[in-house]
């Protein structure tokens, strides 16, 4: 686990994995699986933590109109998801993510804590372990909207890719807190163009979410982002190669 991996050379993140087109729930092993077969650069997915210290795949801090931050995995899992699939630990996740897959980063949206702060960084720390554990590292890059956890996940892994989603902080800020990266909604990017220039001059990796039009895409290449997250790998991979053949 130690190679350096050369992951997909494309800028395309599937959001939630790629699962919108066939219709697959959202964060689902299926929709991963669907992600890593069209060779996206990355598949992203959302962790929370149960009542008993379970990590699970879920984008909302409710599932199934359960709070999973209060709720036991074992209660959670008597629901599947819409597919019939089983609600995915991290670590069920991560062993699909590794299977027949050396191009498609596992991109680790680490959800922040409702019950602390404190336990927002022990849930970041439990997840790098984890990934250790699995040997994991080089096929994983984090993301976080709390900035506490980020610099968590800087601290445990010195090595590790991670990113800040919130968009308040200049590329300087981050540069100096030796954040890998910035995935900022798209809009932050309107309002503060100069931070494209100035993230690539730092050698900050470019990352937007969530861009789902062709507009949108069609402007995000143009810059040179090293990742555009969409809900719409297949009409990114389509322009990219309408662009190419021009
Ligand atoms: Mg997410």
């Amino acid at each position: 686990s130690d190679q350096p991996i050369r992951f997909a050379d494309n800028p395309v993140v599937a959001h939630r994995g790629a699962w919108k087109k066939n219709n697959l729930p959202e964060n689902s092993i299926a929709a991963l699986k669907e992600a890593i077969r069209l060779n996206c650069t990355g598949s992203e997915f959302d962790i929370h933590m149960t009542a008993d210290d379970t990590l699970i795949i879920n984008h909302d801090p409710h599932y199934n109109n359960l709070l999973v931050e209060s709720t036991t995995y074992r209660e959670l899992v008597k629901t599947p998801l819409s597919n019939g699939e089983k609600l995915p630990t991290l670590r069920e996740y991560i062993r699909a993510g590794l299977e027949n897959n050396k191009s498609t980063m596992l991109v680790c949206e680490i959800k922040p804590s409702r019950i602390s702060k404190e336990r927002g960084k022990m849930i970041a720390s439990k997840v790098v372990q984890l990934v250790r554990d699995m040997k994991a590292q080089n096929m994983v890059m984090y993301i976080s909207f709390d900035y506490d956890m980020v610099l968590k996940i800087r601290e445990v892994d010195p090595n590790a890719h991670v990113q800040y989603l919130n968009g308040e902080k200049s590329p300087e800020q981050l540069k100096a807190d030796n954040v890998s990266g910035l995935d900022y909604h798209y809009s932050v990017f309107r309002k503060e163009p100069g931070w494209i220039g100035s993230a690539k001059q730092l050698g900050l990796a470019l990352n937007v979410w969530t861009v789902n039009d062709a507009p949108g895409l069609e402007y995000f290449l143009s810059q040179g982002f090293q990742y555009i997250t969409t809900n719409e790998p297949e009409l990114l991979f389509e322009i990219i190669k309408q662009k190419k053949s021009r």
